[in-house]
């Protein structure tokens, strides 16, 4: 009888676990240590911050459900990991032994690392709940008091649709109120380019995302460095692709919403062999630690190295479909462990993403991630707003069901025509 502990309670961890009790028998035990009882659908944030979403509609009760389906719960959190000796310390101070651990912690956030970000300082944020919450309530005094817009995503960020899409959410938002008239938007981002998105570009989203800044009287700062944020003005330096200051900016605000950088979590960073200097857990193409060969991880929380070099350095995105296919992977590699055999099932780290501009949008494939690819597919249209809803309901029902069925494989996929987009690759070789 094996004891498989999951870290973590986001879209990573809980499918993890949804995963293991569905491949598992009632010998085995399956846990989850999370920060809290509720699991929220992190997509939906940008619309929370708007006021189109409130907690209620993209938040789950997750007690409930993983008592329904034999899943022991901590929401204690973890405090330290223990990795030599297999166990987790929690929060509370106790602690709980594994044989095999996932961790799925998914980011920090390091708005520590500029001067004035973040929402208990100067900028808002869409990267949590509580933090679209509070941003609804600046979204609201913007358009009570109309005034210039930052948008975007500072140096070191991985997670760039998010921003485009926020950044076009609130265009329609202020439309809507009859206040863009006296909102200059401007959307600062370390990309070389508009629609790089940490992957070199996908399709044309460097074209489409351009027209649609255009359209939309949206100014942009590429290649962007924030050095410090004020109260109503941030100081940015921007660069030219040889290195050297192109141009410096004051930038007025009366609102701000730009993404940080991510770094592991406090509970593993800094673990010799685990994680790499940021705190990303390191793995091989099996989601499995080389130093402690009886921990995974999936999620945000795994190291991948960028996709080429840029002048500012950018991250690569962690999207569901990659996450749901490492969760695949894992759980499998796990199950054949616990059988006595070897680890075989490799994810597919693929790119798939519907950004979502309130009233269009823009959806694109990479496969895999990094080119010259097989697919490098981007398209655009009202199509895709019914699309990231489909996204969300569907989402939210998997969670709540409890159920382990891959979303991109029954629905995503097959909507946008790609049927043959293979989850999982088997392979025979152990190497690394
Ligand atoms: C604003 C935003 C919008 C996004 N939109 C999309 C999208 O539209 N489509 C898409 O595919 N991807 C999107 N992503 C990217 C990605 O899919 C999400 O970030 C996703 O939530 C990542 O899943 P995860 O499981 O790795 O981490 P998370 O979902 O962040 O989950 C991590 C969990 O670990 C828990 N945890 C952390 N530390 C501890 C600890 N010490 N002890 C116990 N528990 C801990 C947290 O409480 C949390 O529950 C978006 C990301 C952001 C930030």
């Amino acid at each position: 009888m094996a004891h498989i502990v999951v870290l973590g309670a986001g879209l990573g961890g809980t499918v993890m676990a949804y995963e293991l009790r569905k491949e598992l028998g009632a010998e085995h035990t399956v846990s989850v240590v999370n920060n809290g009882t509720s699991y929220s659908f992190v997509p939906s944030n940008p619309w929370v911050a708007v006021g189109w979403r409130d907690r209620k509609a993209v938040e789950v009760e997750l007690e409930p459900i993983f008592a329904r389906h034999r899943i022991e719960f901590y929401p204690e959190g973890a405090k330290r990991l223990h990795p030599s000796e297999r166990r987790i310390e929690l929060n509370n101070d106790t602690f709980i032994n594994y044989d095999y651990l996932v961790i799925a912690t998914g980011p920090e956030f390091a708005f520590d690392e500029i001067q004035g970000f973040g929402p208990d300082a100067n900028t808002q944020s869409i990267c949590h709940l509580d933090h679209a919450l509070k941003a609804k309530t600046a979204v609201q005094e913007l358009i009570r008091k109309p005034g210039p817009v930052a948008v975007g995503a500072v140096q070191g960020a991985s997670c760039f649709g998010p921003a485009y899409e926020f950044a076009f959410i609130l265009d329609k938002v202020l439309r809507d109120a009859k206040v863009r008239d006296r909102v200059p938007i401007t959307f600062v981002t370390p990309e070389p380019y508009i629609g790089h998105l940490g992957l070199g570009g996908v399709g044309d989203t460097k074209g489409l995302l351009e027209s649609e800044m255009r359209q939309r009287h949206i100014q942009w700062i590429c290649n962007a460095k924030v050095d410090s944020i004020e109260p109503e003005r941030m100081h940015i330096t921007e660069l030219a692709d040889s290195g050297a200051v192109e141009n410096t900016y004051e930038l007025p605000h009366v609102f701000a919403m730009l993404l940080p950088a991510f770094r592991g979590v406090v509970a593993v960073h800094g673990i010799d062999g685990l994680t790499n200097p940021r705190g990303f857990i390191l793995i091989d193409k099996h989601q499995r630690n080389p130093r402690f060969p009886d921990i995974f991880a999936i999620g945000v929380c795994v190291a991948i190295p960028p996709v080429g070099k840029t002048v500012i350095p950018v991250g690569v995105p962690k999207t569901g479909f990659m996450i749901e296919s490492m969760a695949a992977a894992a759980c499998v590699n796990i199950c054949r462990l616990i059988e006595g055999k070897q680890p075989n099932a490799v994810a597919s780290w693929n790119a798939v993403c519907l950004a979502d501009f309130g009233d269009s949008g823009i959806a694109f494939i990479a496969q895999p991630q990094i080119p010259p690819r097989n697919v490098n597919w981007s398209s655009s249209g009202r199509w895709v707003h019914g699309a990231k809803m489909g996204f969300e309901k569907y989402f939210l029902h998997k969670i709540r069901s409890g159920k382990a069925e891959p979303f991109y494989e029954h629905f995503a996929l097959q909507m946008l025509g790609i049927d043959k987009l293979k989850e999982l690759e088997i392979s025979d070789s152990l190497d690394t």
